[in-house]
């Protein structure tokens, strides 16, 4: 089959849908794969370093768009590439259906088959093309709270391992899936004093296993939540309502019986935020203060390492890649259920309920 990568054209997308090491995984199944010239470049992949793996650098996207079987990205094709996408061609990137109406129509219309990374299941109803995004996210949270944390950021000026005589900072965890998971292994690491707070008890004792006395953790309810946050130095809002957008944890009440300079990192914010002061910011300026209280609630976190997260995200999806590559689709999805629940769009429909569903669209 031949596949093609272009260069990634969202605003601040740095990503890229191939590494050189994902082309020549693919070259070397019998495959040909074109990359647009400059399109690893986010990540520090040299046009160089593609054609050394046996691809073939192309100008600009059309090339790929008009002769290439699959096309492989990372965010959903903005208006101009969708102008370009043809019948019978696969789309294979992260898409967000179900609020994008204008993209859904046009993915129709061209007749492409769109397949949505974000849909792609694993056993246990698990999301496993989401979960890198998740765990870097996660991991991230540390780091970006730990600066906020500073004088110069607003922050309270806490070091959040300590130093010998002196207590770590407290950092409270809301919700211990992928994203408070890893945000607590980052924060264990730096000897912070980190509590977890979730609602499920299957979740709080694989938590509670995994850290031992290297972390505590309580059930997430109304008291437990306010005593925790009361004495943070750092909180990382972490918890996911699958369909649902993100329950308000943190009342901006609640606020002022915080700590002067402690910091909210709201991971949540891609699904409204679950604190009731969040709002989404950017990397370019990715922290305000209310009450004193120091926020950052980037929505796109993992854009900002572009390269681990090209990597996590070519960990997954390669694999489904090369079984369409090497079956064509159709049997790829016949043989993997997993992979088939990846379809949204085929042949001129939406072929995923719930998007269906949502823009009103046959199924
Ligand atoms: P997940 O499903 O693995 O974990 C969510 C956890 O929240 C679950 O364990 C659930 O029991 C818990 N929870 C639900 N309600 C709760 C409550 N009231 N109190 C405490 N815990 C509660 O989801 P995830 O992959 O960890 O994702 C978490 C959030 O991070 C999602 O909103 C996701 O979209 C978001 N996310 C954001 C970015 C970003 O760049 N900002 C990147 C990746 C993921």
């Amino acid at each position: 089959m031949r596949i093609g990568c272009p260069k990634e054209i969202k605003n601040h997308e740095y990503r890229v849908g191939l590494t050189p090491e994902s082309a020549r995984e693919l070259i070397a199944d019998g495959n040909e794969v074109w990359i647009e010239s400059g399109a690893g470049l986010g990540i520090g992949a040299t046009d160089a370093e593609y054609v050394d793996a046996g691809a073939k650098i192309v100008d600009g996207p059309d090339p790929i768009f008009a002769e290439c079987e699959m096309v492989v990205k990372v965010k959903e094709p903005q208006a101009v590439e969708r102008a370009k996408l043809r019948e019978g061609q696969i789309l294979y990137t992260y898409l967000h259906l179900a609020p994008d109406p204008e993209q859904t129509n046009d993915l129709v219309k061209s007749g492409v088959t769109a397949i949505a990374y974000e849909t792609v299941t694993g056993p246990r109803g698990s999301l496993p093309l989401l979960k890198p995004m998740s765990q870097v996210a996660g991991r991230m949270s540390i780091q970006a709270g730990a600066n906020a944390l500073q004088k110069e950021h607003g922050g309270r000026g806490v070091l959040l391992g300590g130093v010998p005589g002196v207590l770590p900072g407290k950092v409270v965890v809301i919700g211990g899936g992928v994203v408070g998971f890893n945000a607590a292994q980052m924060a264990v690491g730096l000897g912070g004093d980190v509590e977890i707070l979730d609602r499920d008890p299957e979740v709080l004792e694989k938590v509670g296993t995994f850290f031992e006395a290297r972390a505590s953790t309580r059930f997430s309810n109304k008291t437990n939540l306010e005593d925790a946050v009361r004495q943070a130095d750092l909180v990382i809002g972490a918890v996911l309502i699958p369909g649902a957008a993100a329950p308000k944890l943190i009342t901006r009440e609640l606020l002022s019986e915080m700590k002067p300079g402690a910091v909210l990192v709201d991971v949540a914010i891609d699904q409204g935020g679950c604190f009731e002061t969040s709002r989404a910011t950017t990397h370019a300026d990715p922290t305000y203060t209310v009450d004193g209280i120091v926020h950052y609630c980037v929505a796109n976190m993992p854009g900002a390492v572009a390269r681990t997260s090209t990597y996590a995200l070519n960990n997954v999806t390669l694999p489904h890649a090369l079984r369409m590559a090497r079956n064509g689709w159709k049997e790829a999805m016949r043989r993997d259920p997993h992979l088939a629940e990846g379809l949204n769009v085929h042949a001129g429909k939406v072929t995923y309920k719930a998007v269906a569903d949502e823009l009103g669209h046959e199924y």
